[in-house]
């Protein structure tokens, strides 16, 4: 009999699912990937997708369009493919992505009620991620009372940053509320953190900065694969533009909305989270890929403002880490657009960044020039064998 764990990611409208068959001991044995897909479109055109371990297609359904279906109905989906695959295997545990661990949460943690009350308060700060991200857990909860269910945090990671890091310029009254810089993507960056020493000794004992590129996009400042800095802060709208959220804002533009375009407190959020980023400024798409093939001139200058900002971003994390020996690419972005790394690292060419381009556009690992002042990587992320592992290590303890 094998001990599986099973990962849950879920979205507004996405359940992804992996299946880890735990080689050997519970609390410390290899995880190999087994079954996975996901339930996408969830209110839009509901399709699942499985594959096996080996990558080959192993079940499919459409709901055809403008069809419904619920996260249970979507957990039930998954739940049933996996009974009817068992095999010789027993589900031991399960892990989720939870967006929001707040102040408390620095580590994952047992999914007990109460702590999925605790969480429940953090929704203010992650409106459009953690009611998605806790809903299965009580999903899963209400199918299986007893099976261990495991949050893992993306705030985490970074619970480890100086409080100077963490802080904004606010009185210490609203400070004292939890108003800080959490920073997120934080299981990718741990990921990435642990994968290091096997790339460079040199990029994980050092000063490293990890750009996670993908819908979402945020950057980190590691020392020695300990996050010191993040771009993203309270929410995960600041920092970067992305997809379709816009990063960085003055707060002076949200009082003009309120004042004087008299948008309300909802307007706003569906602006900064689904309306800007790539979308808005390019019209076009929040797509990178189909932004790199479009010749509409919005979409060129949605490119520049990105690449622009992403280089902004690394001259403040250098200055917080006080140099830099390694970049590191991640992400849908990140690992797959050799033209987007390429423009990143051209607006941080200032610091001694010189890339290979043969390299670059072969996907790497390795990208910079053995002249490079600074390694640059690209390196695929795994957020969901970060979460597996957690799981693993939580349960190991009880
Ligand atoms: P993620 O959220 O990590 O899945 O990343 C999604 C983003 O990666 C989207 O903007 C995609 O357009 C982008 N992406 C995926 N593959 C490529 C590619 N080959 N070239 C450029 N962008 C890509």
């Amino acid at each position: 009999m094998t001990d599986v764990i099973l990962v849950l990611n879920a979205g507004s409208s996405s359940i992804k699912f992996r299946a880890y068959y735990v080689e050997g001991d519970v609390a410390d044995g290899e995880l190999g990937l087994g079954l996975h897909g996901q339930v996408e479109a969830l209110f839009s055109a509901p399709h699942f997708i499985a594959y096996d371990q080996h990558g080959a297609q192993v079940g499919e359904k459409h709901w055809g369009d403008g069809a419904k279906l619920s996260h249970e109905d979507g957990i039930q989906t998954i739940s049933d493919f996996l009974t009817s695959h068992r095999g010789d295997s027993r589900l031991i545990a399960v892990g989720h992505r939870v967006v929001h661990g707040g102040e408390k949460f620095a580590k994952s943690v047992l999914a007990t009620p109460q702590v999925l009350d605790e969480l429940d308060k953090l929704t203010p700060l992650a409106p459009l991620h953690q009611p998605h991200n806790l809903k299965p857990i009580r999903i899963v909860a209400a199918m299986h009372p007893h099976l261990p269910q495991v949050a893992c945090f993306d705030t985490a990671f970074h619970r480890s940053q100086a409080e100077l890091a963490q802080a904004f310029a606010l009185p210490e009254s609203i400070t004292s509320r939890g108003v800080r810089r959490y920073g997120f993507h934080g299981l990718s960056y741990e990921y990435i953190a642990q994968a290091l020493p096997d790339f460079s000794a040199r990029a994980a004992a050092g000063r490293t900065i990890v750009a996670h590129l993908g819908n979402g996009a945020s950057m980190c400042a590691m020392q020695a694969g300990r996050s010191v800095a993040s771009t993203m802060g309270f929410t995960a709208v600041d920092g970067l533009p992305m997809g379709t959220r816009c990063g960085s804002l003055d707060p002076g533009v949200i009082l003009y909305l309120l004042e004087e375009l008299k948008m309300d407190a909802h307007a706003i959020e569906d602006l900064i989270y689904k309306e800007s980023g790539l979308l808005g400024v390019s019209g076009v798409s929040g797509d990178m890929r189909k932004l790199l093939a479009s010749d509409a001139p919005r979409a060129r200058f949605a490119i520049d403002l990105y690449a622009y900002r992403i280089g902004r971003e690394i001259g403040s994390l250098a200055a917080a880490l006080q140099g830099l020996d390694a970049l590191v690419f991640t992400a849908g972005i990140g690992e797959n657009s050799a033209e987007v790394r390429r423009r990143a690292a051209q607006q941080a060419a200032w610091l001694g960044i010189e890339l290979d381009g043969a390299a670059n556009d072969a996907g790497g690992p390795r990208i910079s020039t053995p002249s490079s002042n600074v390694e640059v990587w690209t390196i695929p992320t795994d957020e969901e064998l970060m979460i597996a592992r957690h799981t693993q290590a939580v349960i190991g303890t009880l």
